[in-house]
């Protein structure tokens, strides 16, 4: 086999073993907290979950530095949960559907909120807003068998250590067992799969020089700093 050039490495996001989780696929779920749903425009009556997606490798992992993006003046942060796959399957009920995490991480879903609205307003898909370079960055994953699962618990977020989100892992609409269960009959999820679990009220925009810090109780925070746009 002759390959034309060299093939993409895999994403790999660190692990509080030491071991590294190569990541498949990124899955997102929106408005997934009440009063985030309320500021964004919308009511969060409980409709079933939606999701969108990012490509793998808009994955950082934290403590990196992350660009400012193209095409946008209103580039927001996001906290989040991140939960990630360990054994697939189909069709998961949300009875058995811890049996399907291997772990969990702190996370930012970063967001071209001007390019996400824009498209909304017209119908148009988000992934111009949601799934460009360097636009998932990702804390330590801690398995499951170190942390158990993280269903309750402070989720904040600070902008050079103001915080700008508080809320509880309990506000979650929809909580991890529902997003699996939701998800797996959309698609068949696979070990290395990582889920953004939605975010919190308190959203808000960030410029070059800002550091966002995202903890949640029991977990390893995300740390990024932003910089200038980049020019190559
Ligand atoms: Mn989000």
């Amino acid at each position: 086999m002759t390959l034309l050039f060299d093939p993409a490495k895999p994403v790999l996001a660190k692990t509080s073993t030491g071991e590294d989780f190569p990541v498949r696929r990124v899955y997102c779920v929106g408005r997934n907290y009440e009063a985030h749903a309320r500021e964004m425009g919308k009511d969060p009556d409980r409709e079933p979950p939606f999701f969108f997606t990012k490509w793998a490798d808009t994955v950082v992992p934290s403590g990196n530095a992350i660009a400012y993006p193209p095409q946008t003046s209103n580039y927001h942060y996001e906290a989040e949960l991140v939960l990630a796959i360990g054994k697939g399957g189909r069709d998961i009920s949300a009875e058995n559907a811890l049996d399907h995490v291997y772990g969990y991480a702190t996370g930012l879903d970063m967001t071209r909120r001007d390019l996400q609205f824009a498209a909304r307003d017209k119908g148009r898909p988000w992934d111009t807003g949601k799934n460009f370079d360097q636009a998932s960055p990702l804390g330590t994953i801690h398995p499951v068998s170190e942390v158990g699962h993280i269903d309750s618990g402070a989720i904040a977020l600070t902008v050079n250590g103001e915080t700008k989100q508080s809320a509880d892992i309990t506000d979650l609409i929809w909580p991890v067992p529902d997003i699996i269960r939701f998800l797996s009959e959309l698609y068949r999820l696979e070990p290395g799969d990582i889920i953004y679990t939605g975010t919190p009220a308190g959203v808000g925009a960030v410029v070059p020089g800002d550091t966002i810090v995202v903890s949640i109780s029991g977990l390893t925070p995300t740390e990024v700093t932003i910089t200038p746009p980049a020019t190559a």
